[in-house]
């Protein structure tokens, strides 16, 4: 039986996969414990209800435009075509709003990394969508992914715009500098994605946003998920207290981008922009 200890690794694949072995206890008739499932959902009453897992994996290559699996999605594939529609439908509202008054005075946008500005396909494939944290990190620390469509031209014009440039990202403090190498042109390392630097924050900090371990908290994070096992923040409690803490320096955060709903629950936003996602699930 899977702990509740486990569940809340930073594993966020082993997350999904413990909600599925919840389930698979319910059905089987045993008591659930007070965690439910990770993954809140229906459940259906016959298997013709269901998409079959290989039927489905070669639903989702064909959609990156990749459906013999090799690993490098498409250029004209519907997912590319999808993620630019979200990055243009970003890039209009923040250039409505480009000369607004912001009532906090400087306006920012917010950016996820994992499938919102660094496209995972190639891991997803290698790894046949089970997320380990060993092989995650060579296509990590390799600088491996490339840019998710759309996105690198959005985030140059947000900074043409005036707009300061944050990264938050569930990825550990240990992969901070390889995730700006991947990002930008900082080391040699891989891929550059042709991200602009993270923008250097008004008291100090850099603007791309790690998790850092339980011990190195800064206080807004050790107040804000106090109440989280082990006092270990989960992501949507890290990324929306990490916000709140960008908005108490005077930043107005008029767009978060991210792949994730836990990208955007807890406020500190003006707008969301969902990238398409269908390979995983954060809660
Ligand atoms: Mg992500």
């Amino acid at each position: 039986m899977v702990t509740t200890a486990t569940r809340f690794s930073r594993s966020r694949r082993a997350t999904v996969v413990i909600g599925a072995a919840v389930l698979c206890v319910a059905v089987a008739g045993v008591a659930l414990g007070a965690t439910g499932p990770a993954i809140q959902t229906t459940t259906p009453q016959k298997a013709s209800q269901i998409t079959n897992v290989d039927v489905l994996r070669q639903q989702i290559r064909n959609y990156y435009g990749d459906p013999l699996g090799t690993g490098t999605f498409a250029p004209d594939s519907n997912y590319a075509r999808e993620a630019e529609s979200v990055a243009t439908a970003g890039e209009h509202w923040l250039a409505a709003r480009a000369h607004a008054q912001a009532p906090s005075g400087i306006k920012a946008i917010v950016l996820d990394v994992d499938d919102t500005t660094l496209a995972t396909w190639n891991y997803e494939l290698v790894s046949n969508w089970a997320y380990n944290p060993t092989t995650n990190a060579t296509y990590v620390n390799g600088e491996l992914f490339p840019a998710v469509p759309g996105m690198v031209q959005m985030v140059n014009d947000a900074a043409r715009m005036g707009y300061a440039i944050i990264f938050i990202t569930g990825r550990p403090a240990s992969q901070e500098a390889a995730t700006l190498g991947n990002l930008t042109d900082s080391d040699t390392i891989g891929l550059d994605a042709g991200y602009p630097a993270p923008t250097t924050l008004n008291d100090g900090e850099d603007g791309l946003f790690t998790k850092p371990t339980v011990a190195n908290y800064p206080d807004y994070l050790r107040a804000a998920c106090a109440g989280d096992p082990g006092g270990s923040c989960t992501t949507d409690h890290y990324k929306a207290a990490t916000r709140a803490h960008i908005e108490s320096l005077g930043y107005e955060i008029v767009a978060n981008f991210g792949d994730q709903y836990s990208d955007f629950s807890g406020g500190y936003e003006d707008n969301t922009f969902k990238l398409p996602n269908p390979n995983y699930f954060l809660p």
